[in-house]
């Protein structure tokens, strides 16, 4: 391969948790790699939204922390929120982290090429399909993922590529509410998290897991927060009982929560917007309304139709269990697919691709049993079937409910409210799902995880010894309730 030719056996589009994770496999696999990325490394992930989010949500927390620390014993006098430095902050965790991924692009020898890339047409639709000529035949065993081997030709600018691979992991982008545009005044979740200002008025709508976040943590740093949801609880998509201990939380921390309330009318000024919301149209004004209902895949400029590559009714792009599209030898990835939109996936569909690129053998993921983290306070981790769920589909339902008091844990480090619920089939003992709310849930949840993963169940979590005292007792405790020995209860 001569230096700076513009075939490679995997060229990745975007390099956001998805793309770089693949990049990095695909390097470790032996293709030489390119990664395209039209903005900046990292992807939106890093750079705009997961990663911000937790860095103001940090402060946010420590905050909650100090005004809390006379329970403590702690006396601490005239707490302020540095707002600017907490935006500071936020920008060199970002930058540390994309920094890094720079570095591992270095380390890999993968190349990164700025821009926006589109599929050419494939052959026989139009212009620009490349046939044959690129390296990695050799790879071209992935699980029947290419046919012939042929290359596929990317538009980079100017420029023109070729990869025998090539991985789609462009992300998605924010989505407005029918009747309202963004601006300056109405923002997405993005933006949020780099408003300059602690706003004095904020209004929120979708109370999924970034709506709460950004809630939680504008009504902390002093924000008057309005929460508005379409349906009936906040959290809608997590097992009821969290939802209500959520609600119970942020209603604490002030936020006005209007569930199954449509926000209608706004009018965007200058200073801010107004709108009406309920039944009664009842008027309100804030500084920013942040519109965090939803998000739709970044295929726009990627060029699929004339490549071949077919979306579903949804507009995700079609994908079989090893993230291969309709097109021979392209996979896609991370948001642009169905199931929960979250980084971790995309990183893991990342690497399913190129494996199979390579010809290893993989194995689809299991959407349902992925981890799902809310930072808003309290904090929210869970996977698998709500108790609902678990219902609905014809389980022979066990539950095991445990709050974080009642493990020395939860008294020590100062939440009792904190709970552990494990949802289970008391057939085998499998362990259908599992919901925590508290401190660290986030943290706590991938226990279950790992135990389902290797498939264990309830009567084995009861049984493996956790240490003392920690908030991981409680998550013990829960599969001994399932189990019908709960100790501490
Ligand atoms: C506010 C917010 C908070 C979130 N918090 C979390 C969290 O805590 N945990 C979690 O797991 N998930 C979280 N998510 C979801 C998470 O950000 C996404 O699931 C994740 O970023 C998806 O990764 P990705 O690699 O598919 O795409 P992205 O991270 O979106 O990266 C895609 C990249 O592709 C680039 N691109 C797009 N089109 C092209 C093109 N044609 N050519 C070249 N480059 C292109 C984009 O510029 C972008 O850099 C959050 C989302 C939001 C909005």
């Amino acid at each position: 391969m001569p230096e700076g030719s513009s075939s490679y056996d995997c060229a990745v589009v975007g390099a956001g948790p998805g793309g770089y994770v693949a990049a990095i496999r695909a390097a470790q696999l032996g293709m030489r790699t390119a990664v395209i990325e039209s903005d900046r490394v990292g992807g939106r992930c890093l750079n705009y939204a997961c990663i911000p989010a937790k860095a103001v949500l940090r402060s946010a927390d420590l905050l909650s922390e100090v005004r809390d620390a006379g329970e403590f014993g702690l006396r601490v006098a005239d707490v302020q929120v540095d707002y600017p430095a907490i935006q500071e902050r936020r920008a060199k965790v970002v930058s540390t982290l994309t920094s890094g991924v720079a570095g591992l692009f270095r380390k890999n020898g993968i190349e990164l090429i700025e821009g926006e890339a589109t599929l050419a047409p494939r052959a026989g639709t139009g212009a620009g399909a490349v046939a044959g000529g690129a390296t990695g035949a050799d790879t071209d065993t992935g699980g029947g993922a290419t046919g012939a081997g042929a290359a596929i030709a990317l538009r980079v600018g100017e420029r023109e590529i070729s990869a025998a691979k090539v991985v789609l992991a462009t992300g998605s982008v924010k989505m407005a509410i029918p009747g309202v545009e963004f601006s300056a005044r109405v923002i997405g979740t993005e933006e949020a998290w780099a408003l300059p200002e602690v706003p004095a008025r904020m209004a929120v709508v979708g109370a999924g897991a970034s709506g709460a976040e950004i809630a939680s943590a504008f009504a902390r740093l002093g924000s008057e927060v309005m929460l508005f949801e379409m349906l009936d609880r906040v959290l809608p998509t997590e097992d009821g009982d969290i939802s209500r201990l959520v609600k119970r939380g942020l209603e604490r921390q002030g936020i006005q929560i209007h569930t199954a309330t449509p926000v209608r009318d706004v009018q965007v000024d200058e200073q801010g917007c107004a709108f009406v919301h309920g039944e009664r149209d009842e008027p309100a004004r804030v500084d920013y309304l942040v519109i965090a209902a939803g998000r739709t895949p970044d295929v726009d400029a990627l060029g699929l139709a004339a490549a071949g590559v077919e979306l579903d009714e949804r507009r995700m792009v079609r994908v079989d269990g090893a993230l291969r599209t309709s097109r021979d030898g392209v996979y896609a990835i991370g948001d642009l697919v169905a199931g929960p939109a979250l980084a971790h996936k995309a990183s893991d569909e990342g690497i399913i691709a190129v494996e199979d690129a390579a010809g290893l053998p993989t194995h689809p993921l299991s959407l349902v049993d992925i981890p799902r983290a809310t930072f808003c306070t309290p904090n929210v981790g869970s996977f698998g079937l709500t108790e609902e769920q678990a219902r609905q589909q014809g389980h022979d339902v066990v539950v095991g409910k445990v709050p974080y008091g009642a493990v020395g844990g939860g008294t020590v480090y100062g939440d009792r409210s904190g709970l552990v619920k494990v949802v289970g089939d008391t057939r085998y003992g499998e362990l259908l799902g599992a919901h925590i709310v508290g401190s660290r849930a986030t943290e706590l949840i991938q226990e279950l995880v790992n135990i389902r993963a290797l498939e264990g169940g309830f009567p084995e979590l009861a049984r493996i010894v956790h240490g003392h005292p920690t908030l991981s007792e409680a998550v013990m405790e829960a599969g001994r309730a399932a189990d019908g020995w709960l100790i501490h209860g």
